[in-house]
C-alpha cells in the first residue's frame, strides 16, 4: 500500500460535494465477513452460492425457515460490531463538504451508528421485519436475530414475518429509487467514491459509469479488481480503513 498519488490528492482539495457508495468490504475490518472477494465467508463458492439462494426473493416465498437461518448467520456477524476507520473517515468527509450523500448496500446499520447522516440504505436493515399477510412493520432485538433458526410470526395477525430488506432478485422499493435518481443523476457530486463492493448490480454501476462519462472524479477502494476498476480514475488497491482516512485528511486539506 501507499500513500495517495499526488495528483488525485490536488484534484480532492476542496472538494464540495461528495457522494460515497459502499458494500460489505467497508465492514469487513469490523469483522463481518463479505459475500465474496477476499475476507469473505463464503470462500467456497458453493457455500457463497447456498447463502445467496437462502436470502433470495424465490427461498423467502418456498422455504421462510431457510431464508430466516441465513439472516440469523449474517447477524451472529453483523450485530456488535463497531464501525471501523472507514466509517468514521466517511463522517468527517460528511461534516466538512457543503453536500455529501452515502449510498450503502451494507445491511449492519455502521455508518448511521459511526454517525453518517445521508444516508441511503439501498438494501434496508438487518434489524427490520415486514408481515407478509397483514404487512405490520417491526424491528427484532440483536439478541433475537442471533438466535433466530426459523421464520418469526407477527404480534398482530399471526402471519410470517420477512426481513424488510432487499433479497437477492427483488426490487429497489420505488422510494429508494428516486433517491438515488435525485441525488446521483439530478444533482451528481462532483467526487464519487465506491469502497468495497463487488459491484454487480446495475444500479451501482451506473452512478459510476454516468460519472465518468461526464468527466467526473471517480474513485475506487477495493483490494481487488472489481469490474468498475478499469472505469474509475483511480482505482486504490487496498483497505477502506487504510484509504478512506488518506481521502478525508486530502478532501479537508
Ligand atoms: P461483496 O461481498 O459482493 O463484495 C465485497 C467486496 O469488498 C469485494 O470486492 C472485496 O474485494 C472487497 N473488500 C474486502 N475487504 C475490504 C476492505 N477491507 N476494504 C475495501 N474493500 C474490501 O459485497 P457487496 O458488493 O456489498 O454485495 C453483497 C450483498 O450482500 C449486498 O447486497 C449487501 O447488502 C449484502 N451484505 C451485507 C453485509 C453487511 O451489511 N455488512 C455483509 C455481507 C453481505
Ligand atoms: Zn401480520
Amino acid at each position: 500500500m501507499s500513500k495517495l498519488p499526488d495528483e488525485l490528492a490536488g484534484l480532492l482539495a476542496g472538494a464540495r460535494h461528495v457522494g460515497v457508495i459502499t458494500g460489505a468490504g467497508i465492514s469487513s475490518e469490523s469483522g463481518i465477513p463479505t459475500y465474496r472477494g477476499i475476507g469473505g465467508l463464503y470462500d467456497d463458492p458453493e457455500h457463497g452460492n447456498d447463502i445467496i439462494d437462502a436470502l433470495s426473493g424465490d427461498t423467502l416465498k418456498k422455504d421462510p425457515d431457510r431464508t430466516w437461518r441465513a439472516v440469523g448467520e449474517l447477524a451472529r456477524h453483523a450485530t456488535g460490531a463497531q464501525p471501523n476507520e472507514g466509517h468514521r473517515a466517511l463522517v468527517e468527509i460528511e461534516q466538512h463538504v457543503e453536500q455529501f450523500v452515502l449510498l450503502t448496500q451494507n445491511v449492519d446499520g455502521l455508518h448511521q451508528l459511526a454517525g453518517s447522516r445521508n444516508v441511503i440504505p439501498v438494501h434496508g436493515s438487518i434489524r427490520a421485519t415486514a408481515c407478509m399477510d397483514c404487512g405490520l412493520r417491526g424491528t427484532l432485538a440483536d439478541d433475537e436475530l442471533r438466535a433466530i433458526e426459523s421464520a418469526p410470526r407477527c404480534s398482530h395477525c399471526e402471519g410470517t414475518l420477512r426481513p424488510a430488506a432487499v433479497l437477492f432478485g427483488e426490487m429497489l422499493s420505488a422510494e429508494v429509487v428516486q433517491r438515488m435518481y435525485e441525488e446521483f443523476s439530478l444533482y451528481p457530486p462532483d467526487v464519487l467514491l465506491v469502497v468495497g463492493t463487488s459491484a454487480l448490480f446495475p444500479y451501482i454501476m451506473s452512478p459510476v459509469l454516468e460519472a465518468r462519462r461526464a468527466g467526473r472524479l471517480t474513485v475506487e477502494v477495493n483490494p481487488e479488481r472489481t469490474y468498475l476498476s478499469s472505469e474509475v480514475r483511480y482505482h486504490l488497491a487496498g483497505k477502506a480503513g487504510y484509504y478512506l482516512p488518506l481521502l478525508s485528511s486530502a478532501i479537508r486539506a
